[in-house]
């Protein structure tokens, strides 16, 4: 094959990260259980809704 390949890394990983990025805590980076506004169940820093 001689197709030009894209640069990126297919996401086959499952789902799309955008659906997500929103509940990741800015201070620890861990996924928070529920959709913002919320607060991050590790360290307790609050999570805007967007
Ligand atoms: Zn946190």
């Amino acid at each position: 094959m001689s197709e030009p390949r894209p640069a990126h890394i297919p996401d086959d990983a499952g789902g799309d990260p955008a659906c997500w990025m929103h509940r990741v805590c800015d201070e620890c980076g861990r996924l928070a259980d529920e959709d913002p506004p919320t607060r991050c169940p590790s360290c307790g820093a609050r999570l805007e809704a967007d």
